[in-house]
């Protein structure tokens, strides 16, 4: 085996042991809905405290947890972590705080998927009304009939669906209109040049504009200048995230910007 590939081995073999061993930690980024300037959610984000290695982030962990199969007990410890500290936040008074959880195509290969769900919107006593579960357009087109089922049942609970990263996959637009979801998040290629390029400016309006008139929630991801978060104001989206308004922070640092960006 190639050195790579040890690694790889090694990772694969922390990784098992990593949910026994309690070595994640969810980091929470705020969401600023833009007229009432007032964060209304928190998109939760998982960081692996491996060991050896440190703290590190999904895109060191997560294709492996996809390629094994252990993304379905990980997704399954991120939603009842996140679902009970949001509904810990909500009892301290921030009662319409949403929480926001990314999924992967595999909780859609399991049949079992809605009824973890619901098991945990029990257990962890949280209004599905206040659950968020992001897809990608990469992950609808696979097994489209299951999928469509498994998001249908989802919206049947209660459960808001947003869609991840849009503007990135490779589907088609036809399906938006048959897919049950209330809200786009507008990828961050799209953010980055807005304010300097007007090729980016004009696929970001198009973009906005076509999501406007099928009636979904817009709300943007990678906002980083003041000038950006302006542009998209003006073209009335609803909520943005990003490190100009916040960075994801650990549960403490969470709670204290919560408290402090709170209205009075
Ligand atoms: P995502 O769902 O698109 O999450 C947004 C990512 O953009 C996060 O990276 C966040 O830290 C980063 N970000 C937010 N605002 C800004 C900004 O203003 N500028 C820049 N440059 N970046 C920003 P993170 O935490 O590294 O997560 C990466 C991806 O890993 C997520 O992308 C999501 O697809 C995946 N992921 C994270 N947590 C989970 C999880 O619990 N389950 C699954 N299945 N996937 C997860
Ligand atoms: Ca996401
Ligand atoms: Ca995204
Ligand atoms: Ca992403």
């Amino acid at each position: 085996m190639n050195i790579a590939a040890v690694e790889k081995t090694n990772l694969e073999t922390g990784l098992r042991h990593a949910l026994a061993a309690n070595q994640f930690v969810l980091h929470y980024q705020p969401q600023l809905d833009i007229e009432r300037n007032k964060t209304v959610g928190v998109e939760a984000l998982v960081r692996w405290a491996h060991p050896e290695l440190g703290l590190l982030q999904p895109a060191q962990f997560i294709p492996l947890a996809e390629d094994t199969g252990l993304i379905v007990p990980i997704g399954e410890w991120v939603i009842k972590t996140a679902c009970s500290q949001v509904r810990a936040w909500q009892d301290a008074g921030l009662s319409s705080l949403r929480l926001a959880v990314n999924l992967s195509a595999a909780h859609f290969r399991d049949p079992g998927f809605v009824a973890i769900v619901k098991r945990i919107l029990l257990e962890t006593q949280l209004d599905p009304s206040f659950l968020q579960l992001e897809v990608t357009e990469n992950l609808l087109i696979q097994d489209t009939e299951r999928t469509m089922t498994t998001l249908k049942a989802l919206k049947d609970i209660g459960i808001q669906l947003a869609l991840d990263d849009f503007g990135t996959g490779y589907s088609c637009l036809g399906y938006l209109k048959h897919l049950p979801v209330n809200t786009l998040k507008i990828d961050r290629s799209f953010v980055n040049n807005v304010t300097t390029h007007p090729e980016d400016a004009a696929l970001a309006k198009a973009i906005i504009a076509m999501a406007q008139s099928l009636r979904l929630r817009v709300s943007v991801e990678g906002v980083e200048t003041e000038g950006q978060l302006a542009f998209f104001a003006d073209q009335h989206c609803e909520e943005i995230q990003g490190y100009h308004f916040s960075r994801p922070l650990p549960e403490e640092e969470c709670a204290k910007f919560l408290q402090q960006s709170r209205p009075p």
